[in-house]
């Protein structure tokens, strides 16, 4: 099997351009563990080796077949280059179980166990581009921003390649840590994991440019409205019927004269719980 470069380097070539500070250096600690609601509980991995080779017994070489996943995001109205660019990154065969493996460049949702799935490439990347277009009087540059639902950290590693700043927080310590394990070797610097209710949002990050969910409540919770920067956009699922659990997408955005919504296209979210577990 044709060796891959190891992952910093593909970086180099393709984002880092843009976003010196973000990725594409070596950087002294990989994603970040806060606990949300202490003061002092931060605590910071221990910085790993690097992985130059590539996943074991695949026999894919993933590089190509993320091209091609680009590629059909392309055609399905993704236009965003940063957007194409992170999702043409970040490697996603690496934050599903190894029998998946071969779908994880399918425009589907996959399990990560725990009743939780991965969202499709297709509305990640969807979501992502709302977030962009969003920024008031900065289209296309992206601040400090909150993610809800880290899941199995897929979205946040895409995210932290587009963004100068993200928290994502998880209420499940099961995927928490699974999200610490599969992010671990790409030492994301501004990417910082969170374990706890996400209703609450995240106090200490605010205010965020961005706040983007990957679960679909009954309403957005007002904390989230509340740590939004003036200027700043929200992309969640939110449930628009409540017999039939029916969600579509929505867009807040939060101007100087107060705050804008519209509801989008249809989407099939797992459901925004609240407390921990
Ligand atoms: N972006 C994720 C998708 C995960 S699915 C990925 O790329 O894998 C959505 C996640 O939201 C689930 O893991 C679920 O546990 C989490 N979730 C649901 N309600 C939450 C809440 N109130 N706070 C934090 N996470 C929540």
């Amino acid at each position: 099997m044709k060796q891959r470069p190891s992952f910093p380097a593909r970086l180099d070539t393709t984002l880092a351009k843009n976003r010196p500070n973000t990725v594409g250096k070596p950087v002294a600690t990989p994603a970040k563990t806060v606990a949300p609601n202490a003061t002092a509980a931060s605590s910071v991995q221990k910085r790993p080796t690097l992985r130059p080779a590539p996943p074991p017994g695949h026999g894919m070489d993933s590089s190509a077949v993320r091209n091609r996943m680009v590629q059909k995001l392309a055609g399905q109205g993704i236009t965003d280059a940063q957007v194409l660019g992170a999702m043409g990154t970040i490697e996603r065969h690496r934050f599903v179980d190894s029998a998946l493996v071969n779908q994880a460049y399918e425009d589907t949702s996959l399990p990560i166990g725990l009743g939780q799935t991965i969202s499709k490439p297709g509305v990640v990347s969807r979501m992502l581009e709302l977030l962009l277009k969003g920024q008031l009087g900065n289209p296309g540059k992206l601040g400090r921003v909150l993610e809800i639902g880290t899941g199995c950290g897929y979205q946040a590693a895409v995210l932290s390649l587009l963004a100068t700043e993200v928290y994502s927080i998880e209420r499940l310590r099961g995927l928490h840590d699974k999200a610490r394990d599969n992010l671990r070797h790409l030492r994301l610097a501004n990417l910082h994991l969170l374990f706890g209710d996400g209703m609450a949002g995240y106090v200490k990050g605010a205010p965020y440019a961005g706040i983007i969910a990957a679960a679909g409540g009954e309403a957005v919770p007002q904390a989230w409205v509340d740590q939004l920067a003036v200027g700043g956009r929200l992309v969640a699922p939110v449930v628009t019927a409540g017999a039939s659990g029916a969600q579509a997408l929505l867009v807040l955005d939060k101007t100087p004269h107060g705050v804008r919504q519209s509801l989008l296209e249809a989407v099939h979210f797992v459901p925004l719980k609240s407390g921990i577990g």
